[in-house]
């Protein structure tokens, strides 16, 4: 039996925190069912339970978005429940910093497989039913970092640009069908990821900020809910950079 939702249903992953966390709320306040997908049950389970307990709806899905089989069989338990997903939020991501001499081949193959090819698996196991539906959105989460590069994240920045151009491709694949793919690309943004950073650096970074400051993560969910939006039925294949101003 497949389950209805009135507005639809959206899949978000790294939704446990951070940014993913912030998308899976703001798309739950606009009425859809969202698929929170993290690698720990824990914190997507926490998530979910946010949305629920808000009046939301959503469920939790502990899936390492890396592993091809376990994303193939995802997306097939998401679709024997649900018709169909209507937004694909591709956000999971990690970092593994290091200058190029000293990059690891694992610190490589994990950045890879974690935010590049994690999309491709996601987006073949569930476009099909949003191409015969003829309306879909996917949404990648990249990073300013793959349009300016970075000194100690060759790995980062090639999966990061990686995605526009796999992003910009489906784009062209599936616009007769009426499905958009679209790019957002966060520049520094107030998360766990960043949390590491010493204030010396903080401080640093917002100087050269435009706007003076990092970015929130609702800054990003934002611009993520008006891509899913009807709103934006006109857009593809295009790169949104929230950045407070970073890249002109
Ligand atoms: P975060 O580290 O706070 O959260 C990342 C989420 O991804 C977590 O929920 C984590 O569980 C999940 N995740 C990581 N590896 C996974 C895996 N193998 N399988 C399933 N889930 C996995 O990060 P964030 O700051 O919220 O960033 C979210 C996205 O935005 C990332 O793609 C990141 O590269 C991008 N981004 C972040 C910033 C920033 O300044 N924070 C800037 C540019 C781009």
């Amino acid at each position: 039996m497949s389950l209805q939702h009135e507005k639809g249903v959206a899949l978000v992953t790294g939704a446990g925190r951070g940014i993913g966390k912030a998308i899976a709320l703001r798309l739950a306040g606009c009425g859809y069912h969202v698929v929170c997908v993290s690698q720990s049950a824990g914190s997507c389970g926490a998530a979910a339970e946010e949305i629920n307990q808000n009046g939301g709806s959503a469920e939790a899905l502990a899936v390492d978005v890396s592993d091809a089989t376990a994303v193939r069989e995802a997306c097939e338990s998401i679709l024997g429940k649900h018709e169909v997903v209507d937004v694909l939020v591709n956000n999971a991501g990690i970092t593994r910093d290091g200058l190029l001499l000293r990059m690891s081949e694992d610190d490589w193959d994990q950045v890879m497989a974690t935010n590049l090819s994690s999309c491709f698996y996601w987006v073949k196991g569930l476009s099909r039913p949003m191409t015969r539906k003829r309306h879909g959105r996917i949404i990648n989460i990249s990073s300013v970092v793959g349009l300016m590069g970075n000194a100690g994240q060759v790995n980062y920045a090639a999966a990061k640009a990686g995605m526009l151009g796999f992003t910009k491709s489906l784009a062209r694949e599936f616009a007769g069908r009426s499905v958009t793919a679209n790019v957002v690309a966060p520049g520094f943004i107030d998360t766990d990821m960043t949390s590491s950073l010493t204030d010396e650096v903080r401080g640093k970074i917002s100087a050269q900020i435009p706007l003076k400051r990092l970015g929130k993560a609702d800054d990003i969910a934002a611009m993520v809910e008006f891509l899913a939006s009807e709103e934006a039925n006109y857009i593809t294949g295009q790169v949104f950079t929230v950045d407070g101003g970073m890249v002109m």
